[in-house]
């Protein structure tokens, strides 16, 4: 798979060589159209810096002011035609494409002053007994008998071995069918009220449905807890539970719900580096595991590298010393926010849960159906594909643009000669589906149901669904 982002954002200079607009870079040669929000960032030595981002993108950055020559009104966002100036940095503006009113472009809580920042006070599991803990694995701490994982995702001792097996446990995460996310509260659960916001502002944003009750095919279990964190990250197919804090703000509950549909921290995306800096000298020891790098195996990037993303950590994040922990790679420091769905954490859950939609099908070619004298034969093949939707009505055949990871539930029912009983065998896996496709050919599992004198001499109903 390739990530847009690097091309897109690895440096500036990626900027102007990637392309938005064909039609522009015919008519202006290496011209690049980019688009400037008035508001600007000044460095304590005076130098100004002006937030920037390509039209389709979801993230701002900065870029030097006086690389690009143009004056601009306050509360206004530019769309210009820029044209770098070969052997240097600047830009020429060649043209204003649009000037547009937008007083609330939102760039990201960007700062040079770090009296300014916060670290974040909800989503730390445990945060009274982080001088405790162990760092048993990357990503991984250990706290009297439970593991807690990036911080706010707890985790026993029996699904620890899960997680490790695949260093950090991405891998393992597997995701919601049919956008359909069942949960409960916990008798005597007091943070009803915020849940409920925060279900109600993913509803209306996004696909994501919220089902109130338990499922034998798993669901959420929200309960009071003294800190706030998730228990998963992705589904697990059994009950799993996201605890709220007193004071946990509807925000916050998005954030562990976030974890919970499958999402990671931002800040350990594998495009990172081409974002931030990570300054591990002033990290606690412990939550070092925290800013690992997770690999193209371990997680797929979908969208822009995201500062403003409710899944993003402050500057601040887990400081050891009052320096930061993380800057951007202008040097910059930034607050998180937990007040909303940033676009890029939309675009995000869209590329997991759609739109466009997807849907398992399956077609059967019978390779035998026959009776002869005492035996009698049933052998099959069924072919099972994911095909993708722009609508919920599944008429509408598109192509998905990013990856789409997809969980699937296999099961065997078949017959054992040896003790001559029925038995299943079944496991969950994921495919994830490349860019690009209208459909995709998951497997093709053969069957069979053949008898002797009516006893059972071989039986296997294999079957995918989607977890
Ligand atoms: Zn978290």
């Amino acid at each position: 798979m390739i990530n847009r982002f690097f091309l897109l954002l690895a440096s500036l200079l990626s900027l102007l060589l990637y392309s938005c607009d064909r039609s522009y870079e015919t008519s202006y040669g290496n011209s690049k159209v980019i688009v400037i929000a008035s508001e600007h960032l000044s460095k304590p030595d005076g130098n100004k810096y002006l937030f920037y981002k390509s039209p389709e993108g979801y993230t701002w950055r900065l870029i030097d002011a006086k690389q690009l020559n143009i004056s601009i009104t306050k509360g206004y966002e530019y769309t210009i035609l820029a044209k770098p100036i070969i052997g240097s940095d600047f830009f020429h503006v060649v043209k204003i494409l649009n000037k547009e009113y937008k007083k609330s472009s939102n760039i990201p809580k960007l700062t040079f002053d770090l009296k300014t920042l916060t670290a974040e006070s909800d989503e730390i599991a445990f945060a009274d007994r982080l001088n405790d803990a162990d760092s048993v694995a990357p990503g991984i701490i250990r706290i009297d008998s439970l593991y807690v994982v990036d911080g706010d995702i707890v985790i026993s001792e029996d699904q620890l071995a899960d997680y490790l097996d695949v260093k950090s446990g991405y891998k393992k995460t597997h995701y919601w069918s049919n956008n359909t996310i069942y949960y409960t509260y916990a008798p005597g659960f007091t943070k009803a009220s915020t849940a409920s916001s925060a279900i109600s502002t993913l509803e209306s944003q996004t696909s994501l449905h919220f089902v109130y009750g338990a499922n034998s095919n798993g669901y959420i279990e929200f309960c009071d807890g003294s800190s706030t964190y998730s228990t998963a990250t992705g589904k697990t197919g059994n009950k799993q539970q996201i605890f709220l804090k007193p004071t946990c703000s509807s925000g916050s509950a998005m954030h562990e719900i976030g974890h919970a549909i499958g999402l990671i921290h931002e800040h350990r995306r594998p495009d990172r580096n081409a974002h931030v800096v990570v300054y591990d000298n002033n990290i606690i020891e412990t939550e070092k595991p925290q800013f690992t790098l997770m690999s193209t195996n371990e997680a797929v990037c979908v969208g822009d590298f995201d500062l403003s993303s409710i899944m993003m950590y402050s500057s601040m994040a887990f400081s050891k010393n009052g320096n930061p922990t993380i800057l951007t790679t202008e040097g910059a420091a930034f607050n998180s926010q937990r007040d909303s769905l940033s676009s890029g954490d939309l675009v995000g859950i869209s590329a997991i849960y759609g739109p466009p939609y997807h849907r398992l099908e399956s077609t059967r070619t019978i390779t035998r159906n026959e009776v002869t004298g005492i035996y009698e034969y049933y052998e099959y093949y069924d072919t099972y594909t994911i095909r993708f939707y722009s609508n919920s009505d599944y008429t509408n055949n598109v192509m998905i643009t990013t990856p789409r990871p997809i969980s699937f539930y296999y099961e065997d029912y078949y017959y054992n000669t040896n003790i001559n009983q029925f038995c299943t065998e079944s496991y969950v896996y994921n495919v994830t589906i490349p860019a690009g496709c209208y459909s995709y050919n998951i497997t093709t599992l053969y069957g069979c149901e053949n008898y002797v004198m009516s006893d059972v001499s071989e039986y296997s109903m294999k079957s995918l669904s989607l977890f």
